[in-house]
């Protein structure tokens, strides 16, 4: 068995402003060095005695189409792309400091807060990252929509992602599969946006959601391709729902050790995978306890 690798944190603070995609609330998010084994915990400063949130799948609560945590009184919203960065690039430990619920949609993707977390620079922690390592099948979900974890060949973790929106959409069947270290995390995962076919972008603005939205602030598929924008890669759409996965796995609080393959599974199973790995006990090992 691999020896857990050091943990880390940011070495200095970073900030990315924007506004959030569902409220079109301006928002700045300020990330912030941490000790080691705190892990990464919200912080609302707009609110009264500023609530702290940990980024853990026990504070997750249940809401359409993202991610989004409540502690007592406080919450965060659209965290996924927050949490793909910090987990894609092996930060373990950090503040998140916001003035409002909902993290900026920025271009869509996990970049912009990639680029912020990388010009703060990565330090190394004394304090060895625990781990959670799948020992055996596990898989939820049905046969429309699932996702499984198996126990990883040479100890290499390796993330499979299947999307089917049909063969009549433009977006289509694609399959997406990799190993995740920050360098590939940067290069082929970060920069992928979110994406809706026109239907639905039109469904959500009738519901008076996402009124500040542009297409060109993601990827809005017609019959053609993405309305007034290109895709960066041909198959975007698999990385992003990747993306979005090692967003909701990072809700472990310790690195999963396994093969993990979805099938049009969204953040309500991912969480629900995080959940069975995170209290499972039987099967796996844990150098340390992640509660
Ligand atoms: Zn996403």
């Amino acid at each position: 068995m691999e020896t857990p690798r050091r943990q880390r944190t940011i070495g200095g603070t970073a900030a990315v402003t924007g506004f959030g995609f569902w409220s079109g609330r301006d928002v700045r998010v300020e990330f912030r060095p941490a000790e080691a084994d705190q892990g990464i915990v919200f912080v609302r400063c707009d609110l009264p005695g500023c609530p702290r949130i940990p980024a853990r799948v026990e504070h997750r609560v249940e809401q359409p189409r993202r991610t989004s945590l409540r502690c007592q009184a406080a919450g965060v919203d659209m965290i996924e792309h927050v949490m793909a960065a910090l987990g894609g690039l092996w930060i373990d430990n950090c503040e998140v400091w916001v003035d409002q619920s909902e993290m900026p949609g920025c271009d869509g993707s996990a970049l912009p807060f990639v680029e912020a977390l990388d010009g703060a620079g990565i330090v190394e922690q004394e304090a060895r990252r625990p781990q959670r390592v799948v020992g055996r099948l596990l898989r939820l979900g049905d046969g429309q929509s699932w996702i499984e974890a198996r126990p990883a060949a040479g100890n290499q973790s390796l993330f499979h992602y299947h999307l089917d929106y049909g063969q009549d959409t433009p977006i289509g069947r694609q399959t997406y599969q990799t190993a995740v270290t920050p360098d590939i995390f940067r290069r082929d995962l970060a920069p992928c946006r979110t994406f809706m076919l026109k239907g639905e972008a039109e469904w959500l603005l009738a519901q008076g959601i996402g009124h500040r939205t542009r297409a060109q602030d993601l990827l809005v598929y017609n019959g053609h391709g993405p309305i007034e924008n290109r895709e960066r890669f041909r198959d975007e759409c698999a990385r992003h729902k990747l993306l979005d996965m090692l967003g909701d796995l990072a809700l472990a609080g310790c690195d999963l050790v396994g093969q993990f393959v979805a099938h049009r599974s969204g953040h309500r199973l991912n969480a629900e995978l995080v959940r069975a790995l995170v209290g499972e006990s039987e099967g796996t090992t844990c150098w340390k306890r992640c509660a």
